[in-house]
Protein backbone atom coordinates (compact mmCIF):
# COMPACT_ATOMS: atom_id res chain seq x y z
CA UNK A 1 0.00 0.00 0.00
CA UNK A 2 1.44 3.51 -0.61
CA UNK A 3 1.97 6.20 2.06
CA UNK A 4 -1.20 7.86 2.23
CA UNK A 5 -1.21 11.43 0.49
CA UNK A 6 -2.19 14.09 2.65
CA UNK A 7 -4.71 16.32 0.59
CA UNK A 8 -8.02 14.56 0.57
CA UNK A 9 -8.45 16.15 -2.54
CA UNK A 10 -5.98 14.03 -4.65
CA UNK A 11 -8.77 11.85 -4.47
CA UNK A 12 -10.47 11.49 -7.69
CA UNK A 13 -7.91 10.25 -9.91
CA UNK A 14 -8.54 7.02 -11.23
CA UNK A 15 -5.63 5.10 -10.83
CA UNK A 16 -5.38 3.90 -14.79
CA UNK A 17 -4.54 0.63 -15.81
CA UNK A 18 -1.43 0.52 -17.91
CA UNK A 19 -2.97 -1.76 -20.44
CA UNK A 20 -6.18 -1.56 -21.14
CA UNK A 21 -6.95 -5.43 -22.57
CA UNK A 22 -7.80 -7.61 -19.39
CA UNK A 23 -7.26 -11.67 -20.05
CA UNK A 24 -10.14 -13.21 -19.15
CA UNK A 25 -9.31 -16.86 -17.23
CA UNK A 26 -11.04 -20.04 -17.57
CA UNK A 27 -14.47 -20.64 -15.42
CA UNK A 28 -13.60 -22.08 -11.60
CA UNK A 29 -15.25 -22.36 -8.33
CA UNK A 30 -15.78 -19.31 -6.49
CA UNK A 31 -16.73 -19.67 -2.86
CA UNK A 32 -18.57 -17.75 -0.47
CA UNK A 33 -18.10 -17.96 2.80
CA UNK A 34 -20.76 -20.37 3.43
CA UNK A 35 -18.96 -22.26 0.49
CA UNK A 36 -22.79 -23.15 -0.55
CA UNK A 37 -24.34 -23.11 -3.26
CA UNK A 38 -21.10 -23.75 -5.23
CA UNK A 39 -21.18 -21.96 -8.81
CA UNK A 40 -18.54 -21.72 -11.37
CA UNK A 41 -17.40 -18.34 -12.88
CA UNK A 42 -14.50 -16.61 -14.19
CA UNK A 43 -12.68 -14.77 -12.00
CA UNK A 44 -10.93 -11.44 -12.94
CA UNK A 45 -8.87 -9.54 -10.77
CA UNK A 46 -9.46 -6.05 -11.13
CA UNK A 47 -5.44 -3.63 -10.16
CA UNK A 48 -6.66 -0.60 -11.41
CA UNK A 49 -10.46 1.37 -11.58
CA UNK A 50 -9.89 1.62 -15.36
CA UNK A 51 -10.00 -2.36 -15.47
CA UNK A 52 -14.00 -2.06 -15.42
CA UNK A 53 -15.21 -1.79 -18.21
CA UNK A 54 -12.25 -2.77 -19.96
CA UNK A 55 -12.54 -6.14 -18.86
CA UNK A 56 -16.26 -6.86 -20.31
CA UNK A 57 -14.94 -5.07 -23.73
CA UNK A 58 -11.95 -7.58 -23.34
CA UNK A 59 -14.95 -10.22 -22.74
CA UNK A 60 -17.30 -9.36 -25.28
CA UNK A 61 -14.19 -9.22 -27.84
CA UNK A 62 -13.33 -12.80 -26.41
CA UNK A 63 -17.08 -13.96 -27.91
CA UNK A 64 -17.79 -14.50 -24.15
CA UNK A 65 -21.17 -13.47 -23.15
CA UNK A 66 -22.66 -13.35 -19.94
CA UNK A 67 -22.90 -10.96 -16.98
CA UNK A 68 -20.77 -9.69 -14.36
CA UNK A 69 -20.77 -9.01 -11.06
CA UNK A 70 -18.25 -6.71 -8.74
CA UNK A 71 -17.07 -8.54 -5.72
CA UNK A 72 -14.25 -8.23 -2.67
CA UNK A 73 -13.17 -9.99 -0.34
CA UNK A 74 -16.31 -12.95 -0.91
CA UNK A 75 -16.96 -12.77 2.92
CA UNK A 76 -20.61 -12.72 2.17
CA UNK A 77 -22.39 -16.86 3.22
CA UNK A 78 -24.49 -17.54 0.36
CA UNK A 79 -24.75 -16.06 -3.31
CA UNK A 80 -25.74 -12.64 -3.12
CA UNK A 81 -21.31 -12.45 -4.41
CA UNK A 82 -21.80 -15.22 -6.74
CA UNK A 83 -22.72 -15.47 -10.47
CA UNK A 84 -23.02 -18.96 -12.00
CA UNK A 85 -21.11 -19.04 -15.37
CA UNK A 86 -20.70 -15.36 -15.23
CA UNK A 87 -17.75 -13.13 -14.46
CA UNK A 88 -16.75 -12.12 -11.28
CA UNK A 89 -14.53 -8.79 -11.01
CA UNK A 90 -12.66 -9.35 -7.87
CA UNK A 91 -11.59 -5.76 -6.29
CA UNK A 92 -8.82 -7.26 -3.87
CA UNK A 93 -6.02 -5.47 -6.36
CA UNK A 94 -7.53 -2.51 -6.18
CA UNK A 95 -6.08 -1.33 -2.41
CA UNK A 96 -4.98 1.86 -2.94
CA UNK A 97 -4.84 4.18 0.30
CA UNK A 98 -5.90 7.60 -1.37
CA UNK A 99 -5.61 10.41 1.34
CA UNK A 100 -5.95 11.08 5.01
CA UNK A 101 -7.11 13.97 6.93
CA UNK A 102 -6.25 13.33 10.35
CA UNK A 103 -8.25 16.98 11.46
CA UNK A 104 -11.37 15.27 9.80
CA UNK A 105 -10.71 11.31 10.15
CA UNK A 106 -11.66 10.92 6.68
CA UNK A 107 -9.52 8.28 4.75
CA UNK A 108 -10.32 7.71 0.95
CA UNK A 109 -9.06 4.81 -0.42
CA UNK A 110 -9.87 2.27 -3.21
CA UNK A 111 -12.62 0.15 -2.95
CA UNK A 112 -10.57 -3.21 -2.93
CA UNK A 113 -8.65 -2.39 0.30
CA UNK A 114 -9.76 -4.35 3.45
CA UNK A 115 -10.98 -3.12 6.33
CA UNK A 116 -7.43 -5.33 8.04
CA UNK A 117 -5.67 -2.54 6.00
CA UNK A 118 -7.56 0.11 7.23
CA UNK A 119 -7.03 -0.59 10.88
CA UNK A 120 -3.21 -1.11 10.16
CA UNK A 121 -3.30 2.30 8.62
CA UNK A 122 -4.94 4.09 10.93
CA UNK A 123 -4.95 2.20 14.86
CA UNK A 124 -1.31 3.43 15.08
CA UNK A 125 -2.43 7.49 14.14
CA UNK A 126 -5.40 6.87 16.84
CA UNK A 127 -8.15 6.23 14.58
CA UNK A 128 -10.98 3.30 14.24
CA UNK A 129 -13.41 2.21 12.29
CA UNK A 130 -16.72 3.35 12.55
CA UNK A 131 -18.31 0.87 12.30
CA UNK A 132 -16.98 -2.85 12.29
CA UNK A 133 -18.52 -6.47 11.25
CA UNK A 134 -17.17 -9.69 12.69
CA UNK A 135 -14.64 -9.93 10.34
CA UNK A 136 -11.61 -7.33 9.55
CA UNK A 137 -11.59 -9.76 6.00
CA UNK A 138 -13.67 -7.40 4.10
CA UNK A 139 -13.48 -4.84 1.32
CA UNK A 140 -14.59 -1.21 1.67
CA UNK A 141 -16.96 -1.67 -0.94
CA UNK A 142 -18.29 -5.13 0.05
CA UNK A 143 -18.74 -2.76 3.23
CA UNK A 144 -20.93 -0.25 0.89
CA UNK A 145 -22.52 -2.75 -1.02
CA UNK A 146 -24.21 -4.92 1.63
CA UNK A 147 -24.18 -1.46 3.88
CA UNK A 148 -22.68 -3.57 6.97
CA UNK A 149 -23.66 -3.35 10.72
CA UNK A 150 -21.51 -3.90 13.86
CA UNK A 151 -22.10 -4.08 17.69
CA UNK A 152 -22.85 -0.10 17.97
CA UNK A 153 -25.85 -0.03 15.72
CA UNK A 154 -27.69 1.88 18.27
CA UNK A 155 -25.38 4.69 18.50
CA UNK A 156 -23.70 4.51 14.76
CA UNK A 157 -26.07 3.33 12.73
CA UNK A 158 -24.72 1.19 9.60
CA UNK A 159 -21.48 1.57 7.81
CA UNK A 160 -22.70 3.75 5.30
CA UNK A 161 -23.60 6.80 7.60
CA UNK A 162 -20.30 7.24 7.69
CA UNK A 163 -19.24 7.23 3.96
CA UNK A 164 -19.66 10.97 2.57
CA UNK A 165 -18.75 9.69 -0.63
CA UNK A 166 -18.13 7.44 -3.74
CA UNK A 167 -17.13 7.02 -6.86
CA UNK A 168 -19.87 4.59 -8.93
CA UNK A 169 -18.46 3.45 -12.74
CA UNK A 170 -21.15 1.84 -14.48
CA UNK A 171 -20.25 -0.75 -17.53
CA UNK A 172 -21.25 2.25 -20.22
CA UNK A 173 -18.15 3.59 -18.82
CA UNK A 174 -20.31 6.87 -17.11
CA UNK A 175 -18.56 7.72 -13.67
CA UNK A 176 -20.35 9.34 -10.96
CA UNK A 177 -19.67 11.02 -7.49
CA UNK A 178 -22.40 9.99 -4.95
CA UNK A 179 -23.14 11.59 -2.01
CA UNK A 180 -26.20 12.73 0.00
CA UNK A 181 -26.61 15.94 -2.42
CA UNK A 182 -24.95 14.73 -5.41
CA UNK A 183 -26.62 11.67 -7.71
CA UNK A 184 -28.19 11.23 -4.16
CA UNK A 185 -31.08 8.48 -6.02
CA UNK A 186 -27.99 6.48 -7.00
CA UNK A 187 -26.28 7.06 -3.76
CA UNK A 188 -29.04 5.51 -1.90
CA UNK A 189 -29.54 2.45 -4.68
CA UNK A 190 -25.42 1.61 -4.16
CA UNK A 191 -25.54 1.68 -0.31
CA UNK A 192 -27.03 -1.97 0.11
CA UNK A 193 -27.19 -2.31 -3.52
CA UNK A 194 -25.19 -6.18 -3.81
CA UNK A 195 -23.27 -4.83 -6.33
CA UNK A 196 -25.95 -4.41 -8.76
CA UNK A 197 -25.75 -0.60 -9.60
CA UNK A 198 -22.15 -0.66 -11.10
CA UNK A 199 -18.76 -0.84 -9.51
CA UNK A 200 -17.64 1.39 -6.65
CA UNK A 201 -14.22 2.10 -7.36
CA UNK A 202 -13.06 4.18 -4.42
CA UNK A 203 -15.18 5.77 -1.10
CA UNK A 204 -14.35 7.99 1.63
CA UNK A 205 -14.89 6.85 5.14
CA UNK A 206 -15.12 8.90 8.33
CA UNK A 207 -13.21 6.90 11.02
CA UNK A 208 -13.06 8.02 15.01
CA UNK A 209 -10.33 8.83 17.13
CA UNK A 210 -9.24 6.07 19.97
CA UNK A 211 -6.77 7.17 22.75
CA UNK A 212 -5.79 3.01 23.19
CA UNK A 213 -6.27 -0.40 21.34
CA UNK A 214 -7.74 -1.80 24.62
CA UNK A 215 -11.76 -1.90 25.79
CA UNK A 216 -13.60 -2.01 28.51
CA UNK A 217 -15.74 -4.88 28.63
CA UNK A 218 -18.48 -6.40 30.61
CA UNK A 219 -19.40 -10.10 30.20
CA UNK A 220 -23.05 -11.16 31.98
CA UNK A 221 -24.89 -14.45 32.09
CA UNK A 222 -28.23 -14.10 31.35
CA UNK A 223 -31.37 -16.22 30.97
CA UNK A 224 -34.54 -15.42 28.15
CA UNK A 225 -35.25 -12.42 26.10
CA UNK A 226 -36.81 -10.38 29.25
CA UNK A 227 -33.30 -10.52 30.76
CA UNK A 228 -31.82 -9.30 27.49
CA UNK A 229 -33.41 -6.52 27.28
CA UNK A 230 -33.39 -5.17 30.92
CA UNK A 231 -29.15 -5.51 30.41
CA UNK A 232 -29.86 -3.77 27.53
CA UNK A 233 -30.93 -1.11 28.99
CA UNK A 234 -28.66 -1.49 31.98
CA UNK A 235 -25.65 -0.64 29.64
CA UNK A 236 -27.27 1.98 26.85
CA UNK A 237 -23.86 3.69 27.70
CA UNK A 238 -21.36 1.30 26.59
CA UNK A 239 -20.72 1.82 22.88
CA UNK A 240 -21.44 -1.44 21.43
CA UNK A 241 -23.13 -4.71 23.00
CA UNK A 242 -23.46 -8.03 21.70
CA UNK A 243 -24.96 -11.20 23.07
CA UNK A 244 -23.99 -15.14 22.45
CA UNK A 245 -26.95 -17.35 22.55
CA UNK A 246 -27.08 -21.21 23.37
CA UNK A 247 -29.74 -22.27 20.63
CA UNK A 248 -29.87 -25.91 21.86
CA UNK A 249 -31.34 -25.59 24.96
CA UNK A 250 -34.86 -26.19 26.25
CA UNK A 251 -36.59 -25.59 29.57
CA UNK A 252 -35.18 -23.78 32.63
CA UNK A 253 -31.90 -22.94 30.26
CA UNK A 254 -34.05 -21.94 27.14
CA UNK A 255 -32.48 -18.76 25.64
CA UNK A 256 -29.92 -18.35 27.72
CA UNK A 257 -26.63 -16.76 26.76
CA UNK A 258 -23.45 -13.77 27.34
CA UNK A 259 -24.18 -9.78 26.84
CA UNK A 260 -21.35 -8.74 26.41
CA UNK A 261 -21.10 -5.06 26.28
CA UNK A 262 -17.25 -2.52 25.52
CA UNK A 263 -16.45 0.30 25.02
CA UNK A 264 -12.79 1.70 23.63
CA UNK A 265 -10.58 2.30 26.86
CA UNK A 266 -10.55 6.41 27.78
CA UNK A 267 -6.85 5.34 29.07
CA UNK A 268 -3.96 6.07 26.82
CA UNK A 269 -1.98 3.45 25.30
CA UNK A 270 0.86 2.15 22.72
CA UNK A 271 -1.08 2.40 19.40
CA UNK A 272 0.49 -0.65 17.38
CA UNK A 273 -0.46 -2.40 14.81
CA UNK A 274 -1.94 -6.14 15.21
CA UNK A 275 0.30 -8.51 14.20
CA UNK A 276 -1.02 -11.33 11.64
CA UNK A 277 -3.14 -14.38 12.47
CA UNK A 278 -0.69 -17.80 12.87
CA UNK A 279 -3.49 -20.62 12.28
CA UNK A 280 -5.45 -21.67 9.31
CA UNK A 281 -8.00 -24.45 10.07
CA UNK A 282 -5.91 -27.24 8.34
CA UNK A 283 -8.58 -29.33 6.72
CA UNK A 284 -12.50 -29.97 6.05
CA UNK A 285 -14.25 -31.64 8.74
CA UNK A 286 -16.12 -34.79 8.68
CA UNK A 287 -20.25 -33.84 8.12
CA UNK A 288 -20.60 -35.50 11.85
CA UNK A 289 -18.33 -33.08 13.40
CA UNK A 290 -21.11 -30.89 14.26
CA UNK A 291 -24.05 -32.95 15.88
CA UNK A 292 -26.59 -31.86 18.38
CA UNK A 293 -24.60 -33.27 21.81
CA UNK A 294 -21.31 -31.96 20.24
CA UNK A 295 -22.92 -28.31 19.68
CA UNK A 296 -24.83 -28.96 23.11
CA UNK A 297 -21.70 -29.52 24.58
CA UNK A 298 -19.98 -26.87 23.80
CA UNK A 299 -22.41 -24.50 24.54
CA UNK A 300 -22.75 -25.50 27.98
CA UNK A 301 -18.75 -25.40 28.48
CA UNK A 302 -19.39 -21.57 26.77
CA UNK A 303 -22.14 -20.48 28.80
CA UNK A 304 -20.17 -21.65 32.22
CA UNK A 305 -16.61 -20.49 30.84
CA UNK A 306 -17.07 -17.61 33.02
CA UNK A 307 -16.82 -18.64 36.63
CA UNK A 308 -18.97 -15.83 37.78
CA UNK A 309 -22.40 -14.57 36.51
CA UNK A 310 -20.85 -11.21 35.49
CA UNK A 311 -17.11 -10.52 34.57
CA UNK A 312 -15.48 -6.73 34.23
CA UNK A 313 -12.35 -6.90 31.71
CA UNK A 314 -9.72 -5.05 30.07
CA UNK A 315 -9.46 -6.65 26.34
CA UNK A 316 -7.43 -5.93 23.31
CA UNK A 317 -9.78 -4.96 20.32
CA UNK A 318 -9.27 -7.90 18.29
CA UNK A 319 -10.48 -10.68 20.70
CA UNK A 320 -13.68 -8.21 21.20
CA UNK A 321 -14.59 -7.33 17.67
CA UNK A 322 -12.77 -10.28 15.58
CA UNK A 323 -12.67 -13.38 17.80
CA UNK A 324 -13.70 -15.82 14.90
CA UNK A 325 -10.24 -14.17 12.90
CA UNK A 326 -7.67 -15.83 15.00
CA UNK A 327 -8.32 -18.84 12.80
CA UNK A 328 -8.37 -18.42 9.52
CA UNK A 329 -10.63 -20.12 6.99
CA UNK A 330 -12.60 -21.42 10.05
CA UNK A 331 -15.60 -22.01 7.84
CA UNK A 332 -13.39 -25.69 6.90
CA UNK A 333 -15.44 -26.52 10.47
CA UNK A 334 -18.80 -27.15 8.87
CA UNK A 335 -17.15 -29.53 6.12
CA UNK A 336 -17.42 -29.86 2.73
CA UNK A 337 -20.73 -29.53 2.28
CA UNK A 338 -20.62 -25.72 4.28
CA UNK A 339 -23.06 -23.93 5.61
CA UNK A 340 -25.77 -21.57 6.11
CA UNK A 341 -26.69 -18.19 8.07
CA UNK A 342 -30.23 -17.36 9.38
CA UNK A 343 -30.06 -13.60 10.27
CA UNK A 344 -32.89 -11.56 10.66
CA UNK A 345 -34.12 -8.24 11.76
CA UNK A 346 -37.59 -7.81 13.91
CA UNK A 347 -39.08 -4.65 14.42
CA UNK A 348 -40.16 -3.91 17.91
CA UNK A 349 -43.94 -4.66 17.72
CA UNK A 350 -43.24 -8.17 17.19
CA UNK A 351 -39.50 -8.75 18.19
CA UNK A 352 -39.90 -10.47 21.52
CA UNK A 353 -43.03 -12.75 20.36
CA UNK A 354 -41.01 -13.34 17.04
CA UNK A 355 -37.39 -13.81 18.90
CA UNK A 356 -39.07 -16.41 20.96
CA UNK A 357 -40.83 -18.49 18.54
CA UNK A 358 -37.97 -18.67 16.36
CA UNK A 359 -35.67 -19.91 19.06
CA UNK A 360 -37.92 -22.55 20.03
CA UNK A 361 -38.42 -23.69 16.79
CA UNK A 362 -34.49 -23.94 16.44
CA UNK A 363 -34.18 -25.82 19.68
CA UNK A 364 -36.65 -28.18 18.62
CA UNK A 365 -34.88 -28.76 15.57
CA UNK A 366 -31.33 -29.88 17.11
CA UNK A 367 -30.02 -28.02 13.92
CA UNK A 368 -28.33 -25.05 15.41
CA UNK A 369 -24.33 -24.46 15.51
CA UNK A 370 -22.84 -22.90 18.00
CA UNK A 371 -22.11 -19.40 16.42
CA UNK A 372 -25.61 -17.44 17.32
CA UNK A 373 -25.68 -13.62 17.96
CA UNK A 374 -28.19 -11.88 19.26
CA UNK A 375 -28.40 -8.06 19.60
CA UNK A 376 -30.53 -4.97 18.59
CA UNK A 377 -30.47 -2.69 16.02
CA UNK A 378 -31.51 1.09 16.55
CA UNK A 379 -33.33 3.71 15.38
CA UNK A 380 -30.52 5.61 13.35
CA UNK A 381 -32.06 5.38 9.49
CA UNK A 382 -30.00 3.80 7.18
CA UNK A 383 -29.12 5.49 4.03
CA UNK A 384 -29.52 3.20 1.42
CA UNK A 385 -32.85 1.58 -0.46
CA UNK A 386 -32.16 -2.20 0.77
CA UNK A 387 -30.26 -1.58 3.65
CA UNK A 388 -31.25 -4.86 5.77
CA UNK A 389 -30.91 -2.97 9.59
CA UNK A 390 -34.10 -1.70 10.95
CA UNK A 391 -34.92 -0.82 15.01
CA UNK A 392 -35.36 -4.42 16.27
CA UNK A 393 -33.86 -7.51 17.60
CA UNK A 394 -31.64 -9.01 14.98
CA UNK A 395 -30.34 -12.74 15.55
CA UNK A 396 -28.12 -14.43 13.35
CA UNK A 397 -27.17 -18.45 13.70
CA UNK A 398 -25.14 -20.80 11.42
CA UNK A 399 -26.53 -24.07 10.31
CA UNK A 400 -24.22 -26.74 8.68
CA UNK A 401 -25.90 -27.98 5.27
CA UNK A 402 -27.96 -30.87 6.23
CA UNK A 403 -30.84 -32.60 4.22
CA UNK A 404 -33.20 -30.75 6.96
CA UNK A 405 -31.66 -27.86 7.01
CA UNK A 406 -33.56 -25.79 4.34
CA UNK A 407 -37.04 -26.90 4.98
CA UNK A 408 -35.96 -25.21 8.39
CA UNK A 409 -35.18 -22.14 7.19
CA UNK A 410 -38.10 -22.60 4.67
CA UNK A 411 -40.12 -22.61 7.83
CA UNK A 412 -37.93 -19.70 9.55
CA UNK A 413 -38.06 -17.26 6.69
CA UNK A 414 -41.91 -17.57 6.92
CA UNK A 415 -41.96 -17.15 10.52
CA UNK A 416 -39.72 -14.20 10.02
CA UNK A 417 -42.56 -12.72 7.83
CA UNK A 418 -44.97 -13.46 9.95
CA UNK A 419 -43.96 -11.21 12.40
CA UNK A 420 -42.89 -8.23 9.87
CA UNK A 421 -38.98 -8.87 9.78
CA UNK A 422 -36.56 -9.40 6.83
CA UNK A 423 -33.83 -11.17 6.64
CA UNK A 424 -30.45 -10.20 5.51
CA UNK A 425 -29.34 -10.96 1.72
CA UNK A 426 -25.37 -11.01 2.60
CA UNK A 427 -26.21 -14.06 4.76
CA UNK A 428 -28.86 -15.48 2.65
CA UNK A 429 -29.19 -18.82 0.37
CA UNK A 430 -32.99 -19.84 1.23
CA UNK A 431 -35.11 -17.00 0.66
CA UNK A 432 -37.80 -17.47 -2.05
CA UNK A 433 -39.12 -14.79 -3.89
CA UNK A 434 -42.18 -13.90 -1.98
CA UNK A 435 -40.13 -13.82 0.94
CA UNK A 436 -37.59 -11.30 -0.74
CA UNK A 437 -40.08 -9.26 -2.09
CA UNK A 438 -41.96 -8.83 1.01
CA UNK A 439 -39.29 -8.07 3.08
CA UNK A 440 -37.97 -5.43 0.57
CA UNK A 441 -40.84 -3.55 -0.55
CA UNK A 442 -38.87 -1.00 -2.32
CA UNK A 443 -36.79 -4.16 -5.12
CA UNK A 444 -38.66 -2.70 -7.68
CA UNK A 445 -37.32 0.55 -7.46
CA UNK A 446 -34.09 -0.54 -6.66
CA UNK A 447 -34.04 -2.48 -9.68
CA UNK A 448 -34.50 0.38 -11.83
CA UNK A 449 -31.37 1.51 -10.93
CA UNK A 450 -29.62 -1.98 -11.68
CA UNK A 451 -26.99 -1.96 -14.52
CA UNK A 452 -28.14 -4.05 -17.10
CA UNK A 453 -24.46 -5.83 -17.70
CA UNK A 454 -24.54 -6.82 -13.70
CA UNK A 455 -26.48 -9.21 -11.58
CA UNK A 456 -26.37 -11.57 -9.22
CA UNK A 457 -26.95 -15.42 -8.44
CA UNK A 458 -29.18 -14.41 -5.42
CA UNK A 459 -30.87 -11.51 -7.47
CA UNK A 460 -32.04 -14.07 -10.20
CA UNK A 461 -32.93 -16.30 -7.70
CA UNK A 462 -35.16 -13.84 -5.60
CA UNK A 463 -36.39 -11.86 -8.38
CA UNK A 464 -37.45 -14.72 -10.25
CA UNK A 465 -35.51 -13.12 -13.46
CA UNK A 466 -36.07 -15.19 -16.65
CA UNK A 467 -32.84 -17.61 -17.89
CA UNK A 468 -29.99 -15.71 -18.54
CA UNK A 469 -28.89 -15.51 -22.52
CA UNK A 470 -25.66 -17.47 -21.89
CA UNK A 471 -28.00 -20.91 -20.80
CA UNK A 472 -26.88 -20.34 -17.09
CA UNK A 473 -29.14 -22.63 -14.93
CA UNK A 474 -31.48 -20.72 -11.92
CA UNK A 475 -30.32 -22.22 -8.82
CA UNK A 476 -32.43 -24.30 -7.15
CA UNK A 477 -32.58 -25.43 -3.73
C1 LIG B 1 -17.08 -14.08 10.25
C2 LIG B 1 -17.98 -13.08 9.57
C3 LIG B 1 -18.62 -12.14 10.36
C4 LIG B 1 -19.46 -11.19 9.76
N1 LIG B 1 -20.08 -10.28 10.56
C5 LIG B 1 -20.90 -9.37 10.01
C6 LIG B 1 -21.53 -8.37 10.83
O1 LIG B 1 -21.32 -8.31 12.03
N2 LIG B 1 -22.34 -7.47 10.22
C7 LIG B 1 -22.56 -7.49 8.86
O2 LIG B 1 -23.30 -6.65 8.37
N3 LIG B 1 -21.97 -8.42 8.07
C8 LIG B 1 -21.15 -9.34 8.62
N4 LIG B 1 -20.53 -10.27 7.81
C9 LIG B 1 -20.80 -10.24 6.37
C10 LIG B 1 -19.81 -9.34 5.63
O3 LIG B 1 -19.48 -8.20 6.40
C11 LIG B 1 -20.46 -8.85 4.34
O4 LIG B 1 -20.95 -9.92 3.60
C12 LIG B 1 -19.51 -8.01 3.49
O5 LIG B 1 -20.26 -7.36 2.51
C13 LIG B 1 -18.44 -8.87 2.82
O6 LIG B 1 -17.53 -8.02 2.13
P1 LIG B 1 -16.60 -8.62 0.98
O7 LIG B 1 -15.55 -7.62 0.69
O8 LIG B 1 -16.13 -9.98 1.36
O9 LIG B 1 -17.60 -8.65 -0.23
P2 LIG B 1 -18.25 -9.91 -1.10
O10 LIG B 1 -18.78 -10.86 -0.11
O11 LIG B 1 -17.18 -10.37 -2.00
O12 LIG B 1 -19.35 -9.13 -1.83
C14 LIG B 1 -20.45 -8.63 -1.11
C15 LIG B 1 -21.36 -7.79 -1.99
O13 LIG B 1 -20.69 -6.57 -2.30
C16 LIG B 1 -20.64 -6.36 -3.71
N5 LIG B 1 -19.39 -5.65 -3.95
C17 LIG B 1 -18.16 -5.97 -3.50
N6 LIG B 1 -17.27 -5.04 -3.90
C18 LIG B 1 -17.93 -4.12 -4.61
C19 LIG B 1 -17.57 -2.92 -5.30
N7 LIG B 1 -16.30 -2.46 -5.32
N8 LIG B 1 -18.52 -2.22 -5.94
C20 LIG B 1 -19.80 -2.63 -5.93
N9 LIG B 1 -20.21 -3.75 -5.30
C21 LIG B 1 -19.29 -4.49 -4.63
C22 LIG B 1 -20.75 -7.75 -4.30
O14 LIG B 1 -21.32 -7.72 -5.58
C23 LIG B 1 -21.67 -8.45 -3.32
O15 LIG B 1 -23.01 -8.20 -3.65
C24 LIG B 1 -19.67 -11.22 8.36
C25 LIG B 1 -19.02 -12.17 7.57
C26 LIG B 1 -18.18 -13.09 8.16
C27 LIG B 1 -17.48 -14.11 7.30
Amino acid sequence: MPPAAAEPEATTTPAASPQQSVPTPPAEIFESWGRYPKYKARVVRLNWQSDFPAVLASSARAGIEGSALPVGLGRSYGDVGLLQNGTLLQTIGMDRLLAFDPATGILTAESGISLAQILDFSVPRGFFLPVTPGTKYVTLGGAIANDIHGKNHESAGSFACHVPCFELVRSDGSRRLCSRTENPDWFEATIGGMGLTGLITWAQLRLRPIVSRKMDVDHIQFHGIDEFLSLKQQYAQAEYNVSWMDCTSTGRNFARGIFMAGSHSAVPSELIPSLPPKLVFPFDAPGFALNRLSVAAFNALYFHKQMKPHVHAVQDYEPYFYPLDKILRWNRLYGRNGLVQFQYAIPWAHAKEGTIAILREIAASGLASFLAVLKAFGDIPSLGVMSFPEPGIMFALDFPIKPATFPLLQRLGDMTLEFGGRLYPAKDAAMTPTQFQTFYPAWQRFARFRDPMLTSSFWERVTGAEKRADGAERPTL
